[in-house]
């Protein structure tokens, strides 16, 4: 069988658990291979019984010198005994329900490792439902980080997990992927062992090898394609007939702030990329807040202005709305006769239809939308300017898709992940970068603090008090356990939480990805016009979404995001002058985890965290930790795999040298086109 066959011909997979696969975005073989834990678990060392490890889940050897009883009760069976610690004989009681077999798997006097969480009652040590190991059993699981995947109802880690293992089984991947002398310079260990040791390392050792392969072909791939699509709109012509630039100059001077440095800096670098002989593609880095939609409406305006259309893309449907939105208020405030249309998919043919005549009706038009937009269905002409808003990828697969329409537009990316600037060059490729280094001078540093779950109430009081004086508020919760409890019920719940706890005296709205996208809207609407005190929401609002009466956020389970995430989500609040704040959660038991929260106390700075952050995690961090959105690595890291990425760029170079077109590479073309259908998953 190969990568390519259905997931149902694997034995014990019937349609139910095929749909619920589906539902993680699973439909092949190839999908579940690259279904990679979302983090592993470590079997916790062998302790003696102690006080001080009650509350926590702890492995302790032990024996029993009678068996177990069963009680067949009305409701259930319960088996019990009572076993003695190795270390310092001191008893601990062990209890199960629904188990009566475990009475023949506990042998008198034999040591057992039983592991559960420890609790104290009526003066006795006590587990429930422990998990049972044999001593080899257990030495040889505590090597080995345990994968523990991403679930939805119906499916469990052990079901996942098979899955996988009889996948493997039926299965032969062909490690011909890279280069050999690449391989054999970095002593990558071969594609499908990796693979397979990435779900079930047989130690940790193991995992970080199979992670630094995986990491490395990632990157390979995603500068390959980089390269590539840049050849294809090297020195394209620059048709653009621009005459004046006195429209732009108006609306300068008739803004309700000025402008930062960085702000006209870039405007006007990309004023001259758009009068230069060439077509141009320019990199905005600007960190969050720091005011790049104006930028970008500014450098539209410019375009629309001499007579030609210009466009924005957003990554979500929620942040295209916005930039809908805004932009129909900056036109009407400046008193500014262009038309605007939106394109998202979640519209209705009619509205489509409408939006459609704006853009056949006029040359000078801002056209906003998601990638929905430059579907087959949207006629664009005469497009001198695309922006690209918080998605890189996006904007090569677009500029690509437009290209082949005939359309060659100056191109520009703006991003507010902080990369250092060798590291961009080679991730963006041949662009050229303005950096927007300031934020606006009115704002104020969002203050931040983080609490411990018996803090709640004061968190609860404070943010009432930011309502009465007319603030909003979002609260983020991501997943909670790999519980079978989805993101979406995850939200709902805390939503009515918060309505028992407040009494109903606020409008609580919640928001989650898995919402349709027109009900999305309305909420996010809803909440930008101030109808809505709480927005209890996933991460979706965690890219652009502008607010600027919002002034709380607080994030639930902070210490499971990692700082850039945060950062980012912090940037939520404090885009105005009003002072804002961040309430970090913190539920983590390892004060490692609480440690890397403090970073986000010291500074507001981007950079500066993601340095932080990079000094604190240690090789078993990466796992599961999603730093950037923008670029959507499964495995890598932009941050920690920074030297694989100079290396990876200089492979790659070398390759295009001797091979510029991939013809005598096959398995390579064939594995980037691989690459780039299934990184279009994460979409
Ligand atoms: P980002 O860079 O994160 O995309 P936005 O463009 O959404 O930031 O801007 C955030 C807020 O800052 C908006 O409300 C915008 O109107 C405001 N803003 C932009 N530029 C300035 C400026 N020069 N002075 C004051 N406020 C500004
Ligand atoms: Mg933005």
């Amino acid at each position: 069988m190969d990568l390519m066959c259905d997931i149902s011909n694997i034995k014990g997979v019937g349609e139910k658990t095929a749909k619920y696969l589906n539902k993680l975005g699973v439909y092949t073989f190839e999908d579940i291979l690259l279904f990679f834990p979302r983090t592993y678990y470590l079997y916790p060392d062998i302790e003696p019984l102690d006080n001080n490890l009650v509350g926590k889940e702890v492995a302790i050897a032990a024996k029993i010198n009678i068996p177990a009883k069963v009680i067949h009760g009305k409701k259930m069976d319960i088996t019990s005994c009572t076993a003695y610690c190795c270390d310092n004989n001191i008893p601990l009681d062990l209890i199960w329900f629904r188990a009566p077999y475990i009475r023949s798997q506990l042998n008198v006097n034999e040591t057992y490792i039983f592991v559960s969480k420890l609790l104290f009652e009526h003066n006795h040590f006590k587990m429930e439902m422990s998990k049972i190991f044999t001593v080899d059993q257990y030495i040889s699981l505590k090597n080995g980080p345990q994968p523990v995947y991403h679930l939805t109802r119906g499916l469990n880690n052990n079901l996942v997990k098979k899955i996988i293992n009889d996948v493997f089984k039926q299965i032969n991947i062909d490690d011909n992927r890279l280069p050999e002398a690449v391989e054999e310079n970095l002593q990558l260990m071969p594609y499908s062992r990796a693979l397979f040791a990435y779900h079930f390392p047989k130690d940790y050792q193991q995992l970080i090898e199979a992670r630094r392969r995986l990491a490395y072909e990632e990157l390979f791939y995603f500068i390959l394609n980089t390269r590539l699509s840049e050849k294809n709109t090297v020195s394209v012509e620059n048709k653009l007939e621009l005459k004046n630039d006195d429209c732009v100059e108006d609306i300068k001077s008739k803004l309700p702030f000025k402008l930062t440095v960085g702000q006209s800096e870039a405007l006007e670098d990309i004023k001259n990329d758009i009068r230069s002989s060439y077509v141009t593609q320019r990199l905005i880095q600007g960190d969050v807040g720091s005011g790049k939609t104006m930028v970008a409406f500014l450098a539209m305006l410019d375009v629309i202005s001499n007579g030609y259309q210009a466009v924005i893309m957003a990554p979500t449907e929620v942040l295209a709305v916005q930039h809908y939105e805004t932009f129909i208020q900056y036109t009407k405030n400046f008193g500014l006769d262009y038309p605007v249309a939106l394109f998202t998919g979640s519209m209705k043919a009619s509205q489509r239809k409408k939006m459609q005549a704006i853009v056949d009706e006029n040359d000078a038009v801002f056209i906003v939308g998601t990638h929905a937009l430059i579907s087959d269905k949207t006629n664009l002409r005469q497009v001198g300017l695309v922006v690209c808003d918080e998605q890189h990828r996006f904007g090569v697969a677009q500029r690509e898709k437009l290209s082949k329409k005939g359309i060659d537009p100056h191109m520009i990316v703006m991003s507010a992940t902080p990369i250092p600037r060798t590291l961009a060059m080679i991730l963006y490729g041949n662009m050229h970068v303005s950096v927007i280094k300031e934020l606006p001078a009115n704002r104020l540093p969002v203050k931040t603090c983080v609490i411990k779950d018996n803090m709640r109430p004061n968190a609860y009081k404070f943010i009432s008090d930011e309502i009465s004086k007319g603030h909003q508020c979002y609260v983020i919760c991501p997943l909670v356990e790999a519980t079978e409890t989805t993101e979406a019920e995850n939200v709902i719940d805390f939503a009515k939480k918060l309505e028992d706890y407040f009494e109903g005296k606020y409008k609580i709205e919640y928001l989650h990805g898995k919402m349709k996208n027109d009900e999305k809207n309305d909420i996010m609407n809803s909440f930008a016009d101030g109808k809505t005190d709480i927005l209890v929401s996933t991460t979706v609002v965690e890219v652009g979404v502008n607010v600027v009466n919002a002034t709380v956020i607080m994030i639930e389970n902070a210490n499971r995001f990692g700082l850039a995430q945060l950062h980012q989500l912090r940037g939520r609040v404090g885009r105005g002058a009003d002072q804002s704040y961040c309430i970090l959660m913190d539920s983590a038991s390892d004060s490692k985890d609480s440690k890397r929260l403090e970073v986000m106390l010291k500074t507001n700075d981007g950079f500066e965290i993601s340095r932080e952050d990079l000094k604190l995690r240690g090789p078993g961090d990466f796992f599961g930790v999603r730093q950037s959105g923008e670029f959507s690595f499964k495995i890598a890291d932009i941050y920690n795999d920074s030297q694989l990425l100079e290396i990876a760029s200089k492979d790659v170079d070398e390759l295009l040298k001797k091979d510029p077109d991939l013809n005598q590479s096959p398995m390579i073309k064939n594995a980037l086109t691989r690459f780039i259908i299934n990184q279009s998953y994460v979409l």
